[in-house]
């Protein structure tokens, strides 16, 4: 069969610039290294427990409330649904000077503020504001119209002209850093620390290296349409989007490295397997990441030598140490599903094991541990420099792995009677098992000073999709980068028929 595009990497944004190409009518072979789909956002099993290996918190996923997740519009034009379980407060944040509940609703968190401080309680007020007349403006448009070329224009002017007065007075603010929002109305210096720490877990950068609409788009998604979990964990709502490229046509092929990216006369004309197949299509989307797609996937001459160097030069944000536990579950019954430990206050947050998230996502599904069981997934930044598997590796694996173990402990004391499977992950298994470079989170952009590139590459029918490129970090924001991306590779005439 002739294809119309491959698509290299079944992460969220592979799958949905694949699915969605496939729903447009075009014919389309995902090719995924691993022998699980979804990449950063898979779920693996091991002894009866069913881990998330990235991801765990989501808004706005369900059919329980309005949301303009991306991620769920495209499930829609999928056809694809998932079954969630909501909550609040969606985590419990452990300083060292006391335990804040964070709660999805913005009244009850201003209440939590106020126990610490009164006035940043009030000062939060004007930032929330602020942040919110922004989504306002930004919700009247949905992702899933979107596209990145200058036909953009036309379909805003014709469908969307009134928000897009809407959106002129708030132009500077959309291309502001949160920073500096927070600069012009947060005075009080803990709640400065938890924006930060709000950015950090969205963006891997604290708030002046975070982008207003990313926080502007998760305050307002996560009061209007809460926060919730997908039954079957992560691996739910790759399951879903795998099943929607299928139902349309689309194939997923496994255990499918690709090992270059074949350009003929400055044109992508197919790739080749790692096994020395070469399959054709007129375009190719990678979903690897820009330092893999540019450094790994193609010959240096294909791309303009200062372009290949200066994207290249990207900054990466660190990697991670994960903990991946299951553990026995008696007299745990009213644990909550997600902790944010930050162990020393005098630290920086980004600072290498001082944060430490952690998700019990059987708390939420049972289903994903055996019966009398909790799964856990904890993890903290870990630079990647520096790891090689030499006689040192084990120790050092440990030694790094303990921040993890005493942010734990601060949970469940406990903790060490309880393990009944323990995996501890470094970067380099991280970059082997997402087949990321270093390991990498993704793209330290810092927002106020660039924006993430754009899908186009300067090779003709050679596009990329993914956290990095536009819009960002984050399953909402790789699922836009799907969309912007197959929508710009059909007519605005064929995603208007699709919407309707
Ligand atoms: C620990 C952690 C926690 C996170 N928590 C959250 C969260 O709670 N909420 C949230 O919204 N986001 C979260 N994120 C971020 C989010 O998971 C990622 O931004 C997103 O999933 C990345 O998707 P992607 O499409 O860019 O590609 P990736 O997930 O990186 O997938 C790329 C795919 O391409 C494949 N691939 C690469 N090279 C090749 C090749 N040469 N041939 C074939 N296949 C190839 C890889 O195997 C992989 O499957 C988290 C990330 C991590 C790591």
């Amino acid at each position: 069969m002739s294809l119309d595009v491959i698509v290299i990497g079944s992460g969220i944004g592979g799958l949905t610039a694949g699915a969605m190409l496939a729903r447009y009518g075009k014919r389309v072979l995902v090719c995924e290294s691993h022998a699980i789909p979804g990449g950063a956002a898979h779920s693996f099993s091991r002894r009866g427990f069913q881990f998330d290996s990235g991801p765990s918190f989501y808004s706005g996923i369900g059919n329980q409330r309005p949301s303009l997740n991306p991620l769920r519009q495209v499930l829609d034009i999928l056809g694809e649904s998932l079954e969630t379980v909501p909550y609040d407060p969606l985590g419990y944040f452990h300083f060292p000077e006391g335990t804040f509940p964070a709660y999805s609703n913005l009244d009850d968190y201003q209440r939590a503020v106020a126990e610490f401080t009164p006035q940043g309680a009030k000062e939060l007020e004007q930032f929330q504001r602020r942040m919110l007349s922004l989504y306002d403006c930004l919700k009247d448009v949905p992702a899933i119209a979107l596209r990145s070329d200058w036909q953009l224009l036309g379909v805003l002017m014709g469908r969307y002209f009134p928000s897009l007065l809407k959106m002129l007075p708030q132009l500077g603010t959309i291309q502001a850093s949160v920073g500096e929002v927070m600069d012009k109305t947060v005075r009080d210096a803990w709640l400065r620390r938890l924006i930060d720490l709000e950015c950090f877990l969205l963006s891997g950068l604290k708030a002046h290296g975070t982008i207003v609409p990313e926080v502007a788009f998760m305050l307002g998604e996560r009061s209007r349409a809460g926060v919730e979990y997908p039954v079957g964990g992560s691996g739910a709502i790759v399951d879903a989007l795998v099943r929607g490229l299928k139902r349309w046509g689309g194939e997923l092929r496994l255990r499918s490295h690709v090992d270059r990216i074949l350009v003929e006369s400055g044109k992508a004309v197919g790739v080749r397997l790692r096994n020395g197949e070469e399959i054709k299509a007129p375009v190719v989307i990678s979903n690897a990441t820009i330092w893999d797609t540019y450094g790994k996937l193609l010959h240096p001459e294909d791309l303009p030598g200062a372009y290949r160097s200066e994207s290249l030069a990207t900054p990466a944000v660190d990697s991670f140490m994960h903990l991946h536990l299951g553990i026995r579950a008696e007299g745990l019954e009213k644990l909550a599903g997600h902790h944010v430990v930050v162990h020393n206050s005098d630290h920086d947050l980004t600072e290498p094991g001082n944060t430490c998230m952690i998700s019990l996502p059987s708390v939420w599904d049972a289903n994903l541990a055996p019966e009398g069981h909790h799964v856990i997934h904890a993890y903290t930044l870990e630079p990647y420099e520096g790891w090689q598997r030499d006689e040192s590796y084990q120790d050092k694996k440990r030694e790094r792995s303990q921040s993890l173990f005493r942010a734990l402990e601060k949970v469940i004391p406990d903790l060490n009677k309880r393990i009944a499977v323990e995996l501890i992950g470094t970067p380099l298994t991280h970059s082997h098992f997402l087949r990321r470079y270093q390991g990498t989170y993704g793209p330290a952009i810092d927002a106020s000073k660039e924006m993430f590139p754009g899908f186009q590459t300067p090779i003709s029918g050679l596009y990329r999709v993914g956290d990095s490129t536009m819009p960002g970090i984050g399953v909402p924001a790789v699922a836009a980068s799907g969309i912007l991306c197959a929508n710009t590779l059909v007519s605005p005439r064929q995603t208007g028929e699709l919407l309707k």
